[in-house]
């Protein structure tokens, strides 16, 4: 038996029927992109969500979660609705809703993915449930699918009006690879991103900061970008270039010009990201992630001091490239630094976290990993 099935023998008195996990992930290149149907390239890090499920006849979902102190939650079937009020456990009923599973369940979540630190614990919750319940009920959903019910479950569940990234890549991802996901068709191709052949290491910086603004700035985001598609009579950002985009400068607000621009630079930098890292150009690569952070910070204003403490810090040890990651206002930063220089960088960010009066930041690092899978 696996180590999370043992657990729900432990919890709930028996065995599970179907156990799954889902990982966390990295975006490499490409923020705030992806619902403006653009082009983003995450990996999948080796941290998972694991879920063990039963299924039975009760009419109630028994829930627990092993990074949750509290008793195993009861709720009748018949409760689950997006108005229902709770915590954590809206992004597993809000998967089993947009799924349209109506069966009794026992479920134990347990995870290693470090949770609202911008590594998506959130999607690999979401994914791991989608996963078993997909295979447990043979519901015979493809990836895509089931990315976008993930979606539905963290949008209208959850209320949470997140892109479509994190569910794909925690769905899709491949082992050794990032994922070059087309946001508009959910089409997939997998980028081979080995930095340790180029004595490189990819280190992730968990601020450990978290800014309020993160729900509602999220979507303030959002709607400037779906103003400027409406006020500019296109689809999406997707189908804006730059030539366009200042051809009408007139018609928006500034604020949506500058918004609109990171979204119109950005897809092109990972089209970008992607040619270099096919000619193994990591310097170019390093360049491009400098890029997006500027844009981030200065266009799109989702960063903040610690963010960009961690990026600045990063850059004078000599790394490549550095930027803030995720949805923004706290959270983590990625830096591609020289694989000798690793423990020097993160002692320079510790001390400019420190003189800035700043929480100590953690450091991860991670392998392009394998996505979600029935275990
Ligand atoms: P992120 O996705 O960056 O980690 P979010 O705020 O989107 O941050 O999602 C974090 C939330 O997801 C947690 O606050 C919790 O409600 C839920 N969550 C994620 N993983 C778990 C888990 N293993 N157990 C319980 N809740 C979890
Ligand atoms: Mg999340």
């Amino acid at each position: 038996m696996n180590s999370i099935a043992q657990k729900f023998q432990e919890v709930f008195g028996h065995p599970p029927d179907i156990s799954a996990a889902a990982p966390g992930r990295v975006n490499l290149i490409g923020e705030h992109i992806d619902y403006s149907e653009g082009f983003v390239l995450p990996f999948a890090i080796q941290d998972c969500t694991f879920v063990a499920i039963s299924k039975n006849d009760s009419g109630t979902l028994k829930i627990a979660s092993l990074q949750r102190e509290s008793e195993i939650l009861e709720i009748p079937l018949a409760d689950i609705s997006p108005s229902r009020s709770g915590d954590w456990e809206k992004y597993v009923l809000g998967v089993v809703w947009a799924l349209g599973v109506t069966s009794g369940l026992e479920i134990l979540i347990d995870g290693n993915v470090p949770l609202g630190a911008g590594l998506s614990s959130s999607a690999a919750l979401e994914a791991s449930v989608a996963t078993a319940l997909n295979s447990l009920f043979s519901l015979g959903h493809d990836l895509p699918t089931l990315a976008r019910l993930c979606q539905r479950a963290e949008n209208d569940y959850v209320g949470m009006p997140c892109g479509i990234m994190d569910q794909s890549v925690s769905l899709m991802a491949n082992d050794g690879s990032a994922l070059l996901l087309d946001c508009r068709d959910l089409s997939t191709t997998n980028i081979s991103f080995d930095v340790a052949s180029a004595n490189l290491e990819l280190l992730i910086i968990d601020t450990q900061a978290h800014h309020e603004l993160v729900d509602g700035g999220y979507a303030q985001r959002r709607a400037s970008c779906d103003s400027v598609v409406a006020k500019l009579g296109i689809i999406s950002m997707r189908h804006l270039s730059s030539e366009q985009l200042n051809n009408n400068r007139e018609k928006i607000t500034e604020t949506e010009y500058i918004r609109a621009r990171h979204a119109v630079t950005e897809i092109q930098r990972v089209l970008d990201a992607v040619k270099a890292l096919e000619a193994n150009d990591f310097v170019h690569l390093g360049a491009l992630i400098n890029e997006s952070h500027a844009s981030l910070r200065d266009d799109y204003t989702v960063s903040c001091p610690e963010l960009d403490c961690a990026v600045n810090a990063s850059i004078s040890s000599g790394a490549l490239g550095a930027r803030m990651v995720g949805g923004g206002f706290g959270g983590s930063a990625i830096a591609l630094i020289k694989a000798s220089e690793i423990e020097a960088t993160k002692q320079a960010i510790e001390k400019a976290f420190s003189d800035s009066g700043f929480v100590k930041p953690r450091f991860f690092t991670s392998l392009p990993s394998q996505g979600a899978r029935v275990l």
